[in-house]
């Protein structure tokens, strides 16, 4: 690929810099790539996949970031069935067990009324309670709790419908587990978007959902007339043959060597359209190469934090990022732990185990563990079991950041506790996140408002990735092929614009 300075004579193909070579960049890239821009992506580490990272390692195999997604978006689907890995996908087994901790004890999680009546994980008091909010949060009943315009907390937003044993035993550990925070820092808005209008929308969440969900499958029926079909996205969520570095892996495979630069952190970004052509606005430096390369859009996925790095000229004059407010992340440590079977004595079947900050106080101090090869028997020998457990976040900042020999000491005692794992693991590993997710605070709206104006001062310029949107994959995925769109419509009346002109 040219990599030169300023071309002498007019490109017909258009060239896009992607920054950022985590599963949002490169979905975006493979998008462009695929409506036949010419792409480049730009990634600072000496490897691709963000926080998709995968080690394969003496018969075990393990991830360290995510370590499942789901297909709730469309876009994911879309992707997945371009690149041809349906047959790669792996569906966990038993995955609907899922476990929180109560009283020091695992607790299957319930999934349906039935389960809910039976569970020890709530009381009578709160069953009730969770049962009834569809006749005690009437439409509209919303409005006159909640001030449209304020932050509320996710804590406050479940507590108001289901009572604060709810927020304690199910919301707590829950976004303990999915974002590393705590529900007294979340804003509901930003982190339950869907719940939060469905409040708006009908009053009590649980009509909204049933509401939705059978408007849902009924629009089904009309598309699929063949009978109904499972739909993908109720088998839940899932990962690769090999792990979830598959995704990506396969991205890169199909983007090229050429167009992905690796140890190439991006160091200055320059607008400079001085009228004369709608294309070439944008000159791009980075740390592996300091020859200045010319594009016609650029894509930012990395961290906010990492973007307020970046010096940004605007027709030679700095564009100050100031404006941008400053986000949370949250230090997350991963543990893989693996015991031999013969040693744990209540091994359980399914997902994992959540650990609500309530078990604090019965001696717990991880945010919970993924059963790793047992819901992928491949990822370790048939007499091991393969843990993957997560400490740190909000609830616990300094732990996150212990060294290997505490945690692993952590981890053990933890996992005694829950399945009576006995003596020491055969095999440990750690990895640490330094800023393993960004909080979705109570300023999160400031920093969306932050990311307009940007791309507003900035032609040609978009922003994607977990920062925006959501944090899960399938939120990276579907902000990165929204950009891609964003880019692909600018540039085709960038063009329309130089027939026009001419
Ligand atoms: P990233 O993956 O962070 O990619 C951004 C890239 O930009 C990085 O590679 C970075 O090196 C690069 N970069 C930064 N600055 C520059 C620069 N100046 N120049 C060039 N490159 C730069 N989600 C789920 O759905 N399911 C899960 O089970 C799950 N578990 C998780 C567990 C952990 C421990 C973590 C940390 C996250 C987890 N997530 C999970 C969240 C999910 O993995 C992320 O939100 C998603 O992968 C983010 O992708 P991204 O492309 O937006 O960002």
């Amino acid at each position: 690929m040219a990599s030169s300075a300023k071309d002498d004579h007019p490109r017909s193909v258009k060239r896009v810099a992607v920054v950022g070579a985590g599963v949002s960049g490169l979905a975006a890239a493979y998008k462009l790539k695929s409506h036949g821009l010419d792409v480049t992506v730009f990634e600072a580490e000496g490897r691709a996949g963000g926080r998709l990272r995968t080690i394969s390692r003496d018969g075990l195999v393990w991830d360290e970031g995510a370590n499942t997604m789901t297909e709730s978006e469309t876009e994911v689907k879309g992707l997945i069935d371009a690149l041809g890995l349906q047959e790669k996908q792996q569906y966990p087994l038993s995955q609907h067990k899922r476990y929180i901790v109560k009283n020091g004890e695992p607790v299957l999680v319930p999934i349906n009324p039935a389960a809910l009546l039976k569970s020890k994980l709530l009381s009578a008091q709160s069953k009730i309670r969770v049962i009834f909010e569809p006749f005690m949060w009437k439409r509209n009943n919303s409005s006159t709790v909640r001030d449209e315009n304020s932050e509320e907390s996710v804590s406050r937003f479940f507590e108001r419908h289901f009572g604060k044993e709810v927020v304690d035993y199910l919301i707590d550990p829950f976004v303990g587990g999915s974002s590393a925070a705590d529900p007294e820092s979340l804003s509901a808005r930003h982190s339950f978007p869907e719940l939060w209008n469905l409040e708006k929308r009908y009053g009590s969440i649980i009509a909204g959902a049933l509401q939705s969900s059978l408007f849902g499958k009924r629009d089904k029926t009309v598309e699929t007339k063949g009978g109904p079909r499972k739909n993908k996205n109720q088998r839940g969520s899932f990962s690769f043959q090999g792990g979830m570095q598959t995704l990506t892996d396969t991205l890169c495979k199909e983007l090229g060597k050429d167009d992905l630069k690796l140890n190439a952190k991006v160091l200055t970004l320059a607008y400079s359209h001085d009228g004369s052509s709608p294309s070439q606005n944008w000159s791009i430096t980075c740390a592996s190469n300091k020859k200045t390369q010319e594009v016609d859009a650029v894509i930012i996925t990395a961290p906010l934090d990492n973007v307020k790095d970046i010096r940004i000229t605007k027709r030679g004059t700095p564009f100050a990022l100031n404006f941008l407010p400053e986000v949370t992340y949250l230090p997350l440590s991963v543990l893989i732990t693996t015991f031999k079977k013969e040693n744990v004595k209540r091994p359980l079947e399914g997902f994992g185990v959540l650990v609500p900050s309530k078990e604090e106080q019965n001696g717990f101090k991880t945010l919970g563990t993924l059963f790793s090869s047992m819901m992928f028997p491949d990822r370790a020998p048939s007499d091991t079991y393969l843990y993957t457990t997560f400490i740190g976040g909000t609830r616990n900042r300094e732990l996150a950041r212990a060294s290997t020999d505490e945690l692993k000491n952590i981890v053990t005692s933890d996992l005694r506790k829950l399945l009576g794992a006995e003596g020491e693991p055969t095999f440990v590993n750690h990895f640490f996140w330094s800023k393993g997710f960004p909080l979705y605070g109570h300023n999160y709206g400031s920093v969306l408002e932050a990311i307009d104006k940007m791309e507003k001062g900035l032609p040609g310029f978009y922003y994607a990735g977990n920062h925006r949107g959501g944090l899960s994959v399938g939120r990276a995925i579907a902000s990165g092929c929204k950009a891609a769109d964003l880019v692909i419509s600018y540039l085709n009346n960038a063009s329309d614009k130089t027939v026009s002109d001419k």
